[in-house]
């Protein structure tokens, strides 16, 4: 089996709680995925992200890049030491992309044909062709939970009838991805390695000296799971068509991709709620590469399941930190003609005004680097170039984005009739239980 969807709580504006099961482990969502790159959420170590967040259950989840692992350090040599999750030693779910958006985006001379996508590495130029099958084989050298279709993203903007086109491609290579899929899925490196014993031969592969690690116990006859992307570009017929197209493949879980590329926040906002209307509800449902904090409760709140984004990291690497507004402080829109009120404040931690502030990040915060550091100290490491502050403000934004959804799956779970004030105490008594296991360093 690949995964179980279990549907606790639904609201009367379509957000779900819900359990998403994967071979390695239990996902509660709507659920932010922090984004590990190259193996790595980048500046902060996998014990750190295990316990991330105000009730320490850590990130659940975390994404890989197909286009840089098989640039570097190579899917066959992630292959020969056990798959990713061994790898980098994380033994909850993970999910792969597909390398599509990465070969468009960053990579270099890429030609398109119905066959594939032939580019340059951005590393050193070197010639290297994708192609839904071979997207497949590196995802299941992998070996992730969740693995994504090989998809073409169109630049934008892109007129309707390129984006039609682009699409049709896209419904095509779902399809070879889905075929290549069920033919290759039993190759994925974990799926017979779990049915050893610790004392049995399958070990002695790994040096006595290996650290440890600890895969589930339970993952044998269970494998990956391949996803659907609805592509369609900024056109809600477009949108509709190609949800119904990859409805119709009967995947286990559908993404709508191509969205947050530049265009104003309303137009993303109406794609996701034109694709969700055809997308299965007993299906998880994962809106890709978003976005701010207020953005991701915003989607949860309409029904989406999982998000992604780089930017809590990315941000806390050039010194943009989240808050939650304090009582009474006033909120600028998000972008000019924005009605509806931020849920978090961004600090710019270079700014002087922070050099001798001894409060932390976000007094209502619980994550470590709240608990013990000061903005003054903060805003040193950061202008000093101390990679110390990179790892302490990414650490930071992730819990703010995890605890955003930990709120946001508290109040869908109570029903409509939860406030944000009452999300926010509820968020606010969970911590309590938590304190009191963390000592004041400096008591
Ligand atoms: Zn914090």
């Amino acid at each position: 089996m690949g995964l179980s969807f279990e549907i606790q709580n639904t609201t009367a504006a379509g957000g779900r709680r819900a359990a998403l099961h994967l071979p390695h482990g239990p996902v509660q969502t709507p659920v932010f995925m922090p984004v590990g790159t190259a193996a790595t959420v980048k500046t902060v170590q996998q014990e750190t992200l295990e316990h991330l967040g105000v009730n320490g259950a850590g990130a659940e989840i975390i994404l890989a890049n197909t286009y840089h692992l098989y640039l570097r350090p190579g899917h066959e040599l992630i292959r020969r030491m056990g798959g990713v999750h061994r790898f980098m030693s994380w033994p909850r779910p993970m999910l792969t992309d597909s390398g599509g958006f990465q070969v468009f985006s960053l990579s270099k001379l890429n030609k398109v044909t119905d066959d594939g996508v032939e580019f340059r590495s951005h590393l050193d130029g070197s010639r290297h062709f994708l192609s839904p099958e071979r997207s497949m084989a590196i995802q299941i050298a992998l070996g992730a939970d969740i693995m994504m279709v090989f998809d073409e993203c169109v630049e934008t903007p892109a007129t309707w009838e390129r984006t039609r086109d682009s699409m049709a491609l896209t419904h095509a290579w779902a399809a070879r991805s889905a075929a290549y899929f069920a033919a290759h899925q039993h190759e994925v490196p974990w799926a017979t390695a779990s049915a050893c014993h610790p004392a049995s031969a399958c070990h002695s592969e790994r040096s006595e000296e290996s650290p440890h690690f600890e895969p589930p116990q339970n993952l044998a006859g269970r494998h990956q799971s391949l996803f659907g992307i609805v592509q369609g570009g900024m056109y809600a017929d477009l949108r509709r068509e190609s949800a119904e197209r990859l409805v119709e493949m009967d995947l286990p879980g559908y993404a709508i991709g191509g969205l947050a590329v530049g265009e104003p926040r309303d137009v993303t906002r109406e794609m996701i709620a034109r694709t969700l209307e055809i997308l299965p509800e007993d299906k998880p449902r994962y809106v890709m590469g978003v976005g701010y904090p207020d953005e991701i409760e915003e989607y949860a709140r309409m029904g989406v399941d999982m998000m992604d984004c780089v930017l809590p990291t990315r941000a806390a690497r050039h010194g943009l930190l989240f808050r939650s507004p304090e009582p009474g402080e006033e909120l600028s829109p998000a972008e000019p003609g924005e009605t509806a009120s931020r849920s978090a404040v961004r600090m710019n931690i270079k700014r002087l005004e922070y050099a001798e502030d001894q409060r932390p990040i976000d007094p209502a915060c619980s994550c470590l680097v709240c608990r013990r550091y000061t903005r003054a100290y903060l805003r040193h490491l950061f202008v000093s170039k101390e990679p110390l502050g990179l790892t302490l403000n990414s650490i930071h934004n992730l819990a703010f984005y995890l605890d955003t959804m930990t709120r946001v799956r508290a109040s869908i779970a109570m029903g409509p009739s939860l406030t944000p004030e009452q999300a926010a105490a509820w968020l606010r008594d969970s911590r309590g239980d938590f304190d009191e296991t963390v000592r004041d360093p400096w008591e």
